[in-house]
C-alpha cells in the first residue's frame, strides 16, 4: 500500500505544534514548533503558517506525496459546521477567524478542525493508549484539565457538545474561584496553572524551594514581570527529583484533588480504562501514581476493581496525530 501522509497542528496557548503523519502507522515524519505569542489575528496566522510550512519541509516528502489533508486542533472554543475558531484572547484571537476556509484557500487540500483534547484522544483512540479500546476517559492535565468520552469507539459529545468537561465539576462547596466564573471547581485545584499559581504564591511569602534555583529570575514572584503560568513541567520534575518538600507538599494536595474528581467520575460513569496524559502527568511519575492511589481509594470499589488508569503515550505528539486523522474520522 501507497504511504498517505496528512498534516495534525495543535494550536494550544503557548505553542504551536506541527507535524505530517504517515497515516497507516501514526509515524510523526516532520515536525515544527512556533511560540503561539500574544497579538491579534493577524500575528497569530503567519505564525501558524510558518509552523505548517516548516513541518512540511522537515517531513521532506517526495512530489508525489501532497499531504492529503489537514487538521488543526486548538485550546479554545471551536465552531465545527462553520469552521470557525471563536475569539480565544489567551491564543491571540481576539474576533472569531474563519481558520478552516483560510487554511484551505493556503493548502487547497481538506480541513477538519477540532478541539485539543479531542483530537489528542483522536490520536491515542488510534495510535496510544486507547488503541482497541472503544469505552474509556482521556483527561489531560494542562493549563485547564479537559477530558473527552470515548463510547463504542466514538467521541461522545453531548447535547450541546460539552460532554467531558471535568475541569469544572465541583470539587469543593464555596472554593477557589475558576476560570469560568465558577466556584470549587477541579481545575482550580489541579491544573497546572493552579498548581503553579500556589507555588509562586508559596515563594513569595518566602517558603525555602529549590524552585528559586531552578526558575529563572523573571519567572520568580518578586521579578515584575512574572506571570501565572510561568513554571514548566519539566521544571516541576526537577525540583521533585530533588525533593523539595514545598514542591512534594502542593503536588500531593493537586493529586489528591484530581483522584476526588476521577473518583466521581469512575461512579457516575463506570469506564473500563481512564487514559490520563499532559505535560505534568508525563513529566511527573510520582504525581501521576498519587493521582492513582487517591482515585481507587475514594471510587466504590467495584467500579474500581474493573478500571486500569494508565498514562497516554504519545506525550507531545497525541495533538498533532489525532489532528492529521480528525478529516477522516467519523464526528
Ligand atoms: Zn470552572
Amino acid at each position: 500500500m501507497d504511504e498517505e501522509y496528512a498534516v495534525g497542528v495543535d494550536l494550544g496557548g503557548t505553542k504551536i505544534l506541527a507535524g505530517v503523519i504517515e497515516l497507516n502507522s501514526g509515524r510523526v515524519v516532520g515536525v515544527a514548533k512556533k511560540k503561539t505569542g500574544s497579538g491579534s489575528n493577524k500575528e497569530v496566522l503567519p505564525r501558524l503558517f510558518e509552523a505548517i510550512d516548516n513541518a512540511i519541509s522537515n517531513a521532506n516528502l517526495s512530489n508525489v506525496a501532497i499531504p492529503k489533508h489537514l487538521g488543526i486542533g486548538i485550546a479554545g472554543q471551536v465552531d465545527r459546521t462553520q469552521g470557525l475558531l471563536l475569539a480565544a484572547p489567551n491564543l491571540g484571537v481576539t474576533a472569531s477567524l474563519p481558520i478552516v476556509n483560510l487554511l484551505q484557500e493556503r493548502y487547497k487540500i481538506p480541513v477538519g478542525l477540532g478541539n485539543d483534547v479531542e483530537v489528542a484522544t483522536i490520536g491515542e483512540l488510534n495510535f496510544g493508549a486507547g488503541k482497541g479500546q472503544d469505552n474509556f476517559l482521556c483527561i489531560f492535565v494542562g493549563t485547564g484539565i479537559g477530558g473527552t468520552i470515548v463510547n463504542k469507539g466514538e467521541i461522545y459529545r453531548g447535547t450541546t457538545g460539552t460532554a467531558g468537561e471535568i475541569g469544572h465539576i465541583t470539587i469543593n462547596a464555596d472554593g477557589r474561584h475558576c476560570g469560568c466564573g465558577g466556584r470549587g471547581h477541579l481545575e482550580a485545584y489541579a491544573s497546572r496553572t493552579a498548581i503553579t499559581r500556589t507555588l509562586l504564591g508559596e515563594l513569595s511569602r518566602g517558603q525555602a524551594s529549590i524552585l528559586r534555583e531552578i526558575l529563572p529570575r523573571e519567572a520568580l514572584p518578586e521579578a515584575a514581570t512574572a506571570t501565572s503560568l510561568a513554571i514548566r513541567s519539566k521544571q516541576i520534575a526537577k525540583a521533585v527529583e530533588a525533593n523539595d518538600e514545598l514542591v512534594l507538599r502542593v503536588l500531593g494536595e493537586a493529586a489528591r484533588y484530581l483522584g476526588y474528581g476521577l473518583s466521581s467520575v469512575i461512579n457516575f460513569y463506570n469506564p473500563r480504562r481512564i487514559i490520563l496524559g499532559g505535560g505534568l502527568i508525563d513529566a511527573v511519575n510520582l504525581f501521576f501514581e498519587a493521582t492513582v492511589r487517591h482515585a481507587r481509594q475514594e471510587a466504590l470499589s467495584v467500579p474500581a476493581a474493573h478500571l486500569e488508569i494508565v498514562k497516554a503515550e504519545l506525550g507531545d505528539y497525541s495533538g498533532i496525530v489525532g489532528a492529521a486523522l480528525l478529516p477522516q474520522f467519523k464526528i
